[in-house]
């Protein structure tokens, strides 16, 4: 039978799960190290100001905080003052700018028309292809939603780009709703509440490790061995990699940032994506924009290019496509037999998280695990909480390249 160990907590990653992970077991009395290869904390979310233009620039691509949980909501806003912001992002194609996502000033405006949000529903359904009975592929489903012009504009060469293969090869289940609005919200989410953190997110999460019970580890890279050092480990980093990638690696998108300094304002808002396969690009993001209260005359910019990941960069959107799955089973049953280890964040259970569902987790298994009394053997439970097999959500995620329409 296993004993359960004493002593310090291990937290790998000071990301939003790391942080949130150690700040709840640190306020429950627990000691607490923090490791991470970087040389900052606050993981993908890190910001920081540009040295030549003063400029917060959100350094691994744009953040937009937006959540309906209010204990979430409630949490950040504890660690850092929220500043109203609203994502409105637009989108280039074929040299003419429209509104994202898809709503009724880009109908009108792509079409050259002043139809009511009634006339512009019976005139999308009319140029659906009807003839396609059963969507197989994201394509037919998106020519059935929306047909050939709009689909073209604003979803093939975007998704060529982003994920790196035809939409005519990935799933109808991508877009299972019409990805269009009848009116002209161009709000790109939904959500109750949504902000930008004052002074960035590496201020924020700064200000979460912040107490006395945790230690930050910085360019420290932790490797599964040293677990025995510790009474449990919290683990925020790749999946594969704690396992050293004995069944290969998990399939990732990674993206290159191509910094670029101007005078003035450059496009005028904080992203603006391009739909055209000629552009090498998926996007442009001015940073100045996130933080429309600062006033600053030069401005950063960065251009987004998404291409696959190999095994020195950086992964950034997890794929999850039919062969990843296979993959994903072999980690997940080895992940279930470490007893001391809990799988969190978006690497550690390879899924893309937004980081109100990260930190939402985090509470969870933070939570999870001090609910279980320290004198019993480890509870299965408490292993890995997110690393259920059958929840696997459908083959990709189209959080971030897709609108969301209601
Ligand atoms: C381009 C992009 C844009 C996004 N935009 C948004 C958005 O607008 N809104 C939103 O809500 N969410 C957004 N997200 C999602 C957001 O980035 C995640 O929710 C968040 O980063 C998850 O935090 P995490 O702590 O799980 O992972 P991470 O932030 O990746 O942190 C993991 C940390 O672990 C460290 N690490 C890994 N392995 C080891 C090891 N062996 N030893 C020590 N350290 C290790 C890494 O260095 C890293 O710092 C976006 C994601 C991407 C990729």
């Amino acid at each position: 039978m296993i004993k359960l160990k004493s002593g310090k907590i291990a937290v790998v990653g000071a990301g939003l799960s790391g942080a949130v992970i150690g700040r709840e077991l640190a306020e429950a009395g627990h000691e607490v190290e923090v490791f991470d290869t970087r040389d900052h904390i606050a993981g993908n979310c890190h910001t920081e100001r540009d040295r030549e233009t003063g400029v917060t620039v959100h350094v691994y691509g744009p953040h937009i905080f937006h959540t309906d949980d209010r204990e979430v909501w409630d949490y950040v806003n504890r660690f850092e003052q929220f500043m109203p912001y609203k994502n409105r992002v637009k989108t280039t194609s074929n040299g003419q700018v429209y509104s994202l996502p898809i709503n009724l000033h880009t109908i009108n405006q792509f079409f050259g028309k002043a139809l009511r949000p009634d006339e512009a529903r019976a005139f999308i359904e009319e140029l659906s292809d009807t003839t396609i009975a059963d969507p197989k592929t994201f394509e037919e489903q998106a020519l059935r939603f929306i047909g050939r012009e709009l689909y073209q504009a604003f979803f093939e060469g975007y998704t060529k780009k982003q994920w790196g293969c035809s939409p005519a090869e990935l799933p109808a289940s991508i877009l299972k709703r019409l990805p269009v609005r009848f009116n002209y919200d161009d709000n790109y989410f939904f959500h109750t509440y949504q902000g930008m953190p004052e002074n960035g997110y590496t201020e924020m999460v700064g200000r979460i490790l912040d107490h006395p019970n945790i230690t930050v580890h910085l360019q420290t890279r932790f490797h599964r061995d040293w677990g025995g050092d510790f009474a449990h480990t919290f683990y925020s980093g790749p999946l594969d990699g704690y396992f050293d990638y004995e069944y290969g690696r998990l399939g990732y998108r990674t993206l290159d940032f191509e910094r670029f300094t101007y005078e003035g304002d450059y496009q005028g808002c904080a992203v603006m994506n391009y739909g055209d396969a000629s552009v090498p690009y998926t996007r442009i993001t001015e940073h100045k924009h996130f933080s429309p209260w600062e006033k600053h005359s030069g401005s950063v910019c960065y251009r987004e290019y998404a291409r696959a990941c190999g095994p020195d960069d950086i992964p950034y959107y997890p794929i999850r496509l039919v062969e990843d799955k296979a993959q994903l089973a072999q980690y997940l049953a080895r992940a279930a037999q470490e007893p001391f280890v809990t799988f969190v964040g978006r690497l550690g259970t390879y899924r893309y998280l937004d980081m109100d569902v990260t930190i939402r987790e985090a509470l969870d298994a933070a939570r999870l695990f001090l609910s279980v009394p320290a004198a019993r053997a480890p509870d299965p439970k408490r292993q890995a909480p997110f690393l259920k097999p059958f929840e696997l959500p459908p083959v990709i995620d189209t959080n971030l390249p897709y609108p969301r329409a209601r």
